[in-house]
């Protein structure tokens, strides 16, 4: 089966082991959301999963369609389909948007053959006009000076232009209004579909009644402890995460 499949991962920053034994497999075509307390690594993981060199791997495996990903840069992974949205997207200072998603396009391509710069805006802009961005944020340099929803719609721009096969989305709700959350997660729901397994990290269950995930897992101090379907997500709405961490307590502390 055609997955993100991660195993028995541990790894560390700043001398710190964060995640401690994580497994969890995506499977091409569905939607699967992590919500955890704040601190238990959720980020940490998409990081790792990408490649950030500041992140140490210490045991376990990813893969990728089946093809292990861990010994590659940051930009072959992107190159095999893999995408993360970040929770603080970087600003470039006079890189404009739309050189930034050409560059990113044109790195894919094989070498010689160039990208169709009509077709290119073509799409662009049908993108943009989904999230319903203006078209003056396409001269404008990559995330300086948006908002925070800003910023976040456009990561999903990227997602939508780079058409990953996994795409790892983290805390794309947060610092969004009630209609921005509405425009992204459309945005994410015309996306999905069989030829792309996301994986949706959230603090909040809000995201989840806009983009119903197929599965929903826990993750407490590095590991997912728990995993069930959309209701799990429902429950810890309704009782926090404490029961979680009582329930889970010698899992945890293991
Ligand atoms: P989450 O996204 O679930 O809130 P994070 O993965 O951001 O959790 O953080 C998990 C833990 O790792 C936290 O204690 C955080 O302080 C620590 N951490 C994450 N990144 C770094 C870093 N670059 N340097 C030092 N500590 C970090
Ligand atoms: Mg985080």
């Amino acid at each position: 089966m055609d997955s993100l499949l991660i195993k028995n991962l541990r790894a560390s920053v700043a001398g710190q082991e964060i995640l401690r034994g994580l497994s969890l497999q995506v499977p091409k075509g569905e939607v699967h959301a992590i919500m955890g307390p704040n601190g238990s690594g959720k980020s940490t993981l998409s990081k790792v999963v990408c490649g950030h060199p500041d992140y140490e791997v210490h045991s376990g495996e990813i893969f990728l369609d089946g093809e292990p990903i861990l010994e590659l840069e940051p930009d072959q992974r992107a190159r095999l389909g893999l995408f993360l949205a970040f929770q603080y997207p970087c600003e470039i200072a006079g890189v404009s948007n739309a050189n930034f998603l050409r560059a990113a396009l044109q790195a894919r391509l094989p070498k010689g053959e160039e990208i169709d710069a009509v077709a290119y805006y073509k799409r662009l802009y049908e993108k943009m006009d989904m999230l319903e961005m203006d078209r003056k944020f396409t001269a404008r340099s990559v995330n300086d000076g948006f908002s925070g929803g800003e910023k976040k719609r456009n990561e999903i721009l990227q997602l939508a232009m780079l058409d990953p096969k996994y795409a790892i989305l983290d805390e794309t709700d947060s610092g969004l209004d009630i209609d921005a959350l509405r425009i992204v997660a459309d945005g994410v729901n015309r996306l999905r579909g069989p030829n792309i397994g996301i994986l949706l990290i959230t603090h909040y269950q809000r995201l989840l009644n806009y983009i119903v995930p197929d599965v929903v897992h826990v993750m407490v101090k590095g590991r997912i402890v728990r995993s069930g379907g959309k209701e799990l997500a429902l429950d810890l709405e309704e009782k926090g995460y404490d029961w979680i961490l009582k329930e889970c307590a010698e899992e945890i502390s293991a």
